[in-house]
């Protein structure tokens, strides 16, 4: 199963996405993860991604696609993935598609976690990562509904909206659930058409 997660920052994406990549068997690819390990590795990706991470800017298209191809180009995301944190914009959803269409395949389903604005800030102020000061955490709610949300239309025939409140446990079962009548669904098509 290829995955795409997509939410504002602090709707839970990266804590599903761990949990959901468990329950279904595929690798776990965090952009967010991604950048992080280069930076503190010292390497020249990361040494250039830094300032935009310091700052809660989006890493320039290129630098991020790139390393994504690569992580894609990878044995274990041959079969299926979850993507956490890419795309963030139109043009990066252009790219997966290209990327994952020269092998002839392309994302099942994006799962869209929706949280209130106010209960994502203070659900980050908590959490107490290095680019989690306030201006930083308002800047990224700002990049996101500028640049990500309009995905949220680029997909909208295998979107699946999740709201992000309550205990992780229930997030991750509307989730599941949501993917399970999906696959229902395209498995009844499959059948209408196989019968036609
Ligand atoms: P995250 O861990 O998903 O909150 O990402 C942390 C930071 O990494 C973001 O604020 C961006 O600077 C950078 N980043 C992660 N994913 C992407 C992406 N798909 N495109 C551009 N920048 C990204």
């Amino acid at each position: 199963m290829r995955l795409v997660l997509i939410g504002p920052p602090g709707a839970g994406k990266g804590t599903q996405a761990a949990v959901l990549s468990e329950r279904l068997g595929v690798p776990h690819i965090s952009t967010g993860d991604l950048f992080r390990e280069h930076v503190t590795r010292g390497t020249p990706l990361g040494r250039e991604a830094q300032r935009y991470l310091d700052t809660g800017e989006l890493v320039p298209d290129r630098v991020t696609s790139g390393m994504v191809r690569e992580r894609l180009a990878r044995p274990d995301a041959r079969h299926g993935f979850l993507l956490d944190g890419f795309p963030r914009t139109v043009p990066q959803a252009r790219e997966l598609a290209a990327m994952l269409g020269a092998t002839g395949s392309a994302p099942d389903a994006v799962l869209a976690f929706t949280a209130p604005e106010e209960v994502v800030v203070a659900r980050l102020l908590s959490r107490g990562r290095p680019d989690d000061t306030e201006d930083i955490i308002r800047h990224r709610q700002r990049v996101y509904q500028d640049q990500t949300a309009p995905l949220l239309a680029h997909y909208s025939g295998i979107l699946l909206t999740v709201p992000a409140v309550g205990p992780v446990e229930d997030i991750t079962a509307r989730a599941l659930a949501g993917l399970a009548d999906t696959k229902g669904r395209a498995a009844q098509s499959v059948a209408i058409t196989e019968r036609s």
